[in-house]
């Protein structure tokens, strides 16, 4: 690798980080994979029509909002790049747009995409449905459970979901069944993977697709101050809006800060392993058997991390912080009362680093990526503030 978040060799490591640890049966289609994405990313009609379309359709590009009402009750400058007003509400639709028009163009009439909490399930169905293509998720049967609207949204657009009833029925399960059945469709099949993890080309792939949100924020927060900001800081679960937005600010001094939530720190916590294809930090138990990342935000369950954020670790360009679910409340708080925003429970984390980090912060500029909007924790919030049952808030 010659450069900081540049594109990595064949090998696809980012230092000691990431590579491609697959069964023989998936080499030839992750090798694939990684010879179209290479040759379609340097094609400007590849380039264009990808453009064209988070243009026409996803809405960008998003804003950067100056939060006024914030930035006073924090003391230093905030500005909200907005991959909440994205269409489908967060900055998901950027990688799966990229992957669905990738695989049209490898010859693909099928998606298969693992999802947790089911953001990912929907943007993969609504890329699918877009484009004429069929789509099946796999989501563990626990989550399922946790997550009907979100089966049924998929259900909607068209998409088949397959509840995964092996391990302990959620994420981690899903990741391994889409592997899986992958290798019994590689002739039709693509798998849209979520986030900044996976085998190589993955991790590079997905935040080539997410780069967007920080060239973006970079371009607008030049035009508007002239010089690059002091901070910039995303919430992490497997790290694609972060790894996007850093991908900005990279080559800047701009101190950049990935929030990880406290019950799924992956590099706060974790330790070293091969999982799901690539060497990163996983939560993991004595024997080394995966744990499973407890948070509000289930967008941050992933019990690992992407590995060029493990990597940005190690050498010290990125710093990690640990949010707790309380702080995550009150900030989804402060940022309504404050802005009219309801954000995710997500993204609410990298508003609480605002918050827990003041001093440190003050005076500073600070771009924060808002990675997606609120509406959908909407129960889980009431739920943990008892805001349904009059208690004089309502
Ligand atoms: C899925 C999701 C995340 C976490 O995913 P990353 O790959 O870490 O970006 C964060 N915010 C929102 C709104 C999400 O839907």
């Amino acid at each position: 690798m010659t450069s900081l978040m540049g594109d990595p060799d064949v090998t696809g490591r980012f230092g000691e980080f990431g590579g491609r640890f697959v069964p023989e049966s998936l080499m030839p289609a992750v090798i694939e994979l990684e010879a179209a994405f290479r040759e379609a990313w340097i094609d400007p009609a590849f380039r264009g029509e990808y453009t064209a379309t988070l243009e026409s359709y996803a809405g960008r590009p998003t804003r950067l909002y100056l939060a006024e009402r914030l930035s006073a009750q924090v003391g230093a400058e905030v500005w909200l790049k907005r991959e909440d007003l994205a269409h489908t509400g967060s900055h998901k639709i950027n990688n799966v747009i990229g992957q669905a028009l990738l695989a049209r163009r490898m010859g693909k009439t099928r998606l298969i995409a693992e999802t947790g909490a089911g953001q990912h399930g929907v943007a993969t169905a609504t890329a699918a449905a877009l484009l004429g293509l069929e789509a099946k998720v796999y989501m563990g049967e626990v989550d399922v459970a946790r997550q009907s609207l979100n089966v049924f949204r998929m259900r909607l657009l068209g998409a088949e979901v397959e509840p995964v009833t092996s391990g302990s029925r959620t994420l981690k399960d899903a990741v391994n069944e889409a592997m899986r059945s992958w290798v019994a469709a590689l002739d039709d099949t693509h798998y849209c993977i979520g986030s900044v993890m996976g085998p190589h080309p993955y991790p590079w792939m997905v935040r080539e697709f997410q780069r967007v949100i920080g060239d973006e924020a970079r371009t607008q927060f030049l035009k508007a101050k002239g010089s690059p900001p002091d901070w910039v800081v995303a919430c992490v679960g497997g790290g694609s809006n972060a790894a996007g937005t850093f991908a900005g600010f990279v080559d800047t001094p701009a101190r950049l800060v990935g929030v990880e939530p406290a019950g799924g720190a992956a590099i706060g916590r974790g330790v070293g392993g091969i999982v799901h294809g690539m060497q990163s930090f996983f939560l993991q138990d004595e024997f080394g058997q995966v744990n499973e990342a407890t948070s509000i935000s289930a967008g941050l369950d992933y019990p690992g991390v992407g590995p060029e954020h493990a990597f940005l670790h190690t050498v010290g360009r990125a710093r990690y912080d640990q949010i707790t679910d309380d702080q995550v409340l009150e900030a989804v708080q402060l940022l309504a009362r404050t802005e009219g925003i309801i954000c995710a429970l997500e993204s609410a984390h990298a508003i609480a680093w605002l918050v827990e980090h003041q001093e440190e912060i003050a005076g500073a500029s600070v771009v924060v990526t808002l990675s997606g909007r609120g509406d959908k924790d909407a129960e889980t919030i009431a739920a943990r503030l008892g805001f349904l049952e009059g208690d004089g808030h309502a």
